[in-house]
Order: C-alpha cells, then sequence, then structure tokens
C-alpha cells in the first residue's frame, strides 16, 4: 500500500528511465528501420477500441477476453444506464430466488425514469431499438397492477408471473453502452483499419507494422506486465504463398540478429485449417487419446479434453510430459494441401538460411489460425522467455465484417527484448564502466566563469548540439574545480573551459575527462576534436 501522499506506479505498470529508454528508442529505430528495408509501413492504432472488436478477433472466450481486459462506458451517461439496467436485471434474478419482485419492478421503472430524464437533458443518445424497447416496456408495466408496497411480498399470480418475465426478457434485449477496452494485442485493431480504409484496393499485400504500449490485467512478475509494449507486424491481401510466411519470419530474425540478441531460437509447427480433413479431425482424434489417459491428467487438462484439448499441449506440468509425448501428432492428420504448404514454408525458410526447429506441440486455440504457427524465444528471460508469437490468420478479416482475406502477423514482447539484451549488456559489461543511472551520457560539460564566458558558452552549446554532440551547460556559474566534478559524475568524456582568457583569445581549452589531457584551440575547431576523437 502506498504510504499517504505518496503515489506509485499501479502494479504490472512502470516508468522507463533513462539510460534504459536509449535502449528502447535504439530497439525502435532498429525495428523501423528492418521493417522498411522490407517494404513494410508503420500504422498507428488508437489504444482503445470498441470491446466487441476484442472479444471477437481474440475470442470472447478466452483469459484476456474473459478478466484481462480493461474495459469501461466510453459515455459515463450510457455507462450509468447500463448498469440500472444491470441491477434491474439482478433483482430479477433475486425475485426467481423468491425475494420480492417489488425491487425488480421499482428498478425497471427507475431505468425508464432515468432514460427519459437524460433524453430530455439532451445528455445521451438512445438508438432507435432501445428507444422502442422503452416504450414497450413503459406498456407492459402499465399492464401490471397497481404495486402494494405496504404488503410484503405480494403473491404473483400466473398472469402477473409471466408479464414479469416478459419485463425481464425486453430489459435484456436493451443496449445503452457501447463499452470501449484498451487494446490487449494489436492485431484485430490492424485488421478493423484494413477494412474501414479499404485497404483491399491498396496493391497487395498491405504489410503494415506497428509499435506501442497494450494492456492486459495479469498476474505481474518478472517479463509479464500490465501495461507492456509490442512490436508487430501484419501482411494482409494477396496470397497465402509460404513466401510470405518465410519472408515475414525472416524478417523477424534479421531484427533479433541487428540487434545482437541472444540464445535465439526459433520455433515452427503447421496447424492445418479448420475443416474436418485437417485440423477438426486431428482435434477429435486428439480428445479421444486424451479420454484413454485422463485418469493420468491434472485437473485443467482434464477439463480441457472437452473445451479445447489443443490447449492441453501448452501443459507445462511435469508429470504430463511423458503422457503429452504420446499423443498424436498434428502432422500427421493435416490434409494434403496444409502439409505441402508447410513443406515449403521450411524449404524457403531453408533458402533464406532461417534455422528453425519444429514443434508439433506449437497450437493455437482460435478457430480462425491456421497453418504457420511460430514461436521465438531468447536469453535471459526465466520462465517469460517467449519473445515474440506469430502466425497465419487468414480467416480474421472476413470474421470482423471485411472480404475473405489473407493474414499473417507477428507480436515481438518489447519489454522481454530489453530484459534480455539487458542480462547479455550485464555479462558483457561486468567490470566496465556505465553511466550514471538517469544519465544518457554526455560528450561535452561546458564549463564557463564570468558574465561574459556565459554567452560564449550559450553560443558554443548551440553550436556543438548542431554537431550532434550532447552537451551539458550548467545553468548556474560554478568554480572550475566543482564544475569538473560534476562533469566527471555525469560521465562526461570532456570538458570544455571557458574563463575571461579564452574569451578574449579567442583559444578555447579542452580538457580530456579520463586522462586529463589539456589543449587549447580555436573556437571553430572543438566539435571536430571530439568528434574525432570520441
Ligand atoms: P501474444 O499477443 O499473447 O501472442 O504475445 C506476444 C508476445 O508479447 C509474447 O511472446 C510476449 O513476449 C509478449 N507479452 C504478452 N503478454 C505480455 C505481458 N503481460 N507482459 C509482457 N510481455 C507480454
Amino acid at each position: 500500500m502506498a504510504q499517504k501522499g505518496k503515489f506509485q506506479a499501479i502494479k504490472g505498470t512502470r516508468d522507463l528511465l533513462p539510460p534504459e529508454t536509449e535502449l528502447w528508442n535504439w530497439v525502435e529505430s532498429t525495428a523501423r528501420e528492418v521493417f522498411g528495408t522490407f517494404g513494410f509501413g508503420e500504422i498507428r492504432p488508437p489504444i482503445f477500441e470498441p470491446t466487441e472488436l476484442f472479444a471477437r478477433a481474440v475470442g470472447g472466450e478466452t483469459d484476456i477476453v474473459s478478466k484481462e481486459m480493461y474495459s469501461f462506458a466510453e459515455n459515463p451517461d450510457l455507462g450509468l444506464l447500463e448498469e440500472m439496467r444491470g441491477y434491474a436485471i439482478n433483482m430479477f434474478d433475486l425475485y426467481k430466488e423468491n425475494a420480492d419482485p417489488g425491487f425488480f419492478i421499482l428498478a425497471v421503472s427507475n431505468l425508464l425514469a432515468a432514460v427519459n430524464l437524460r433524453e430530455r437533458a439532451g445528455e445521451v443518445g438512445i438508438d432507435s431499438n432501445s428507444r422502442s424497447g422503452c416504450d414497450q416496456l413503459e406498456h407492459l408495466l402499465e399492464k401490471l397492477p397497481p404495486y402494494d408496497w405496504s404488503r410484503p411480498s405480494p403473491t404473483i399470480g400466473e398472469n402477473e408471473s409471466a408479464l414479469l418475465t416478459q419485463i425481464f426478457f425486453r430489459v435484456q434485449l436493451l443496449t445503452f453502452s457501447d463499452r470501449v477496452s484498451l487494446r490487449p494485442e494489436a492485431t484485430a485493431s490492424v485488421c478493423r483499419a484494413y477494412i474501414e480504409h479499404n485497404m483491399n484496393q491498396w496493391p497487395a499485400p498491405v504489410k503494415l507494422y506497428y509499435l506501442g504500449p497494450m494492456f492486459r490485467r495479469e498476474r505481474p512478475q518478472k517479463g509479464r506486465y500490465r501495461q507492456f509494449y509490442q512490436i508487430g507486424a501484419e501482411v494482409l491481401g494477396g496470397t497465402d504463398a509460404p513466401g510470405i510466411d518465410a519472408e515475414v519470419i525472416e524478417m523477424v530474425m534479421t531484427f533479433f540478429a541487428k540487434l545482437d540478441l541472444q540464445g535465439v531460437q526459433l520455433e515452427i509447427n503447421s496447424i492445418g485449417h479448420n475443416a474436418p480433413e485437417c485440423r477438426r479431425g486431428y482435434v477429435e482424434k486428439l480428445r479421444a487419446a486424451l479420454v484413454e489417459v485422463k485418469d493420468n491428467l491434472g485437473e485443467d487438462s482434464r477439463k480441457r479434453i472437452e473445451t479445447n484439448p489443443l490447449r492441453v499441449l501448452d501443459s507445462k506440468l511435469e508429470h504430463e510430459q511423458a503422457i503429452i509425448a504420446t499423443l498424436p501428432k498434428i502432422g500427421d492428420s493435416l490434409c494434403g494441401e496444409c502439409k505441402g504448404h508447410y513443406a515449403e514454408v521450411k524449404r524457403q525458410l531453408e533458402m533464406r538460411g532461417v534455422a528453425y526447429r519444429e514443434n508439433w506441440r506449437l497450437v493455437r486455440g482460435l478457430d480462425y489460425y491456421m497453418r504457420t504457427t511460430f514461436e521465438i524465444t531468447a536469453q535471459g528471460l526465466g520462465s517469460q522467455n517467449a519473445v515474440c508469437g506469430g502466425g497465419r490468420y487468414d480467416g480474421l478479416v472476413e470474421l470482423l465484417g471485411g472480404p475473405p482475406t489473407k493474414g499473417i502477423g507477428f507480436a515481438i514482447g518489447e519489454d522481454r527484448l530489453i530484459l534480455s539484451l539487458l542480462e547479455a549488456r550485464k555479462e558483457a559489461a561486468s567490470g566496465e564502466e556505465r553511466p550514471a543511472s538517469g544519465r544518457v551520457g554526455c560528450d561535452v560539460y561546458i564549463a564557463w566563469l564570468g558574465a561574459k564566458a556565459q554567452a560564449t558558452a550559450i553560443a558554443a552549446a548551440r553550436k556543438l548540439r548542431e554537431a550532434g554532440l550532447r552537451v551539458e551547460l550548467p545553468a548556474v556559474e560554478q568554480k572550475f574545480g566543482k564544475a569538473l566534478g560534476q562533469a566527471d559524475k555525469l560521465g562526461a568524456k570532456y570538458a570544455l573551459i571557458l574563463g575571461e582568457d579564452e574569451v578574449a583569445s579567442g583559444q578555447w581549452t579542452v580538457k580530456r575527462l579520463a586522462d586529463g589531457l589539456q589543449e587549447k584551440m580555436a573556437a571553430g575547431e572543438v566539435a571536430e576534436y571530439v568528434k574525432q576523437k570520441k
């Protein structure tokens, strides 16, 4: 708990600070550079979207949508009406458990009164369906006999009971609030944008990348946050030629190589397509095999036999591993076309010199995912070692109301990528000097003394900065000894010393802080001198 009056970042979120943010910026500019060379353009979708978009794309049954999204009512007035509607529904449930129907009736009357009040005040616009729903509700309420609050729990006749149920159904159909959610991922947004901007008219395929924060209310731990950052890309439209899958993977691997990410392992698999002669047939075979070994499985896996047998393959439980190894493999159940596609993806990866490992247990739980899936792990991350997940999702754009469209993409967890890079640097740099915390490094510290020298220092700072150097210009005068101490603390490489002599002669003193070497030179030479020696 935060102390009184002291704020702290919310659990699962954190401040990224210098000098680490330097690394973030470098990672992001490298992504832009590498993805650009593959012909990808940047898309910046909004950070919040209709909840329904994610529910459909990510799957209403997944943990992400069912309990991890940060959702809220877009319009607080509509949100209030939505809450009142929810309250009325609860009151009906209570009445069904033998409570007084009066609470339900009152809740509905209050809801209608609130709708009318807000509408009259011009605060909310109610859509025509809900407006006529409210009119019908008013009509139904009038049919109920006047409610006698002086008689607790009156007995309800059959007519009234039927009326109450009818009222309940009408209340259920009302919708007031268009709920919105902070994005838990960005593929859904990119597909929404593809449809909204008719990108199917653009030259195919459309190649887009994004970077930015995502939000999931997960249990925080190392490498898992509630606000985390992803760098991702999608290829939409055109063909599903295996060359596309291979090139997308090659692009991520090129990016990781450019960052010198250590211990990179690429795993790939094909999950076929959602048809009886392909994945659906496999799921049935898998389910049958799981039923056979049910008694040796843990509780979670036992539940998944019915709900989503593919997820059993994700299990990390020690004692289930030997059992899972004996289960049927998806590769043996793929249809001819999917098998051919997979073989060609592998050949194309080899042509590109991309090393991979096949992992038949790499699966996805949603129907529209198909064929190629891949995951990349890196070193230094402990149990959360996946830095990138990706795959083909040819059905998604259509599911979101667009035309049938081929699609493949990936998302890199930037936080984990940075963690891995930092771990590797820590190992490499043990004993080496690192910039003081909070500082991003300094090339030149300008030590000045006297009013005239300050004017010269300001002009010098501008010139050196224009030359691309990192310059620290103290805002207040300080003795040279103190200034040099300060320069040292900041890890500055050079100090430019400007006193009255220097200003008068135009010969400036530059001191190298590592060894104290001091040289005089003309004002115009300083930038070049520092840059050459840097
Ligand atoms: P997903 O969108 O779940 O397929 O995740 C893609 C990548 O994002 C993962 O491989 C992780 O690197 C990263 N990621 C997912 N969830 C989190 C999280 N809560 N915190 C940090 N990184 C995450």
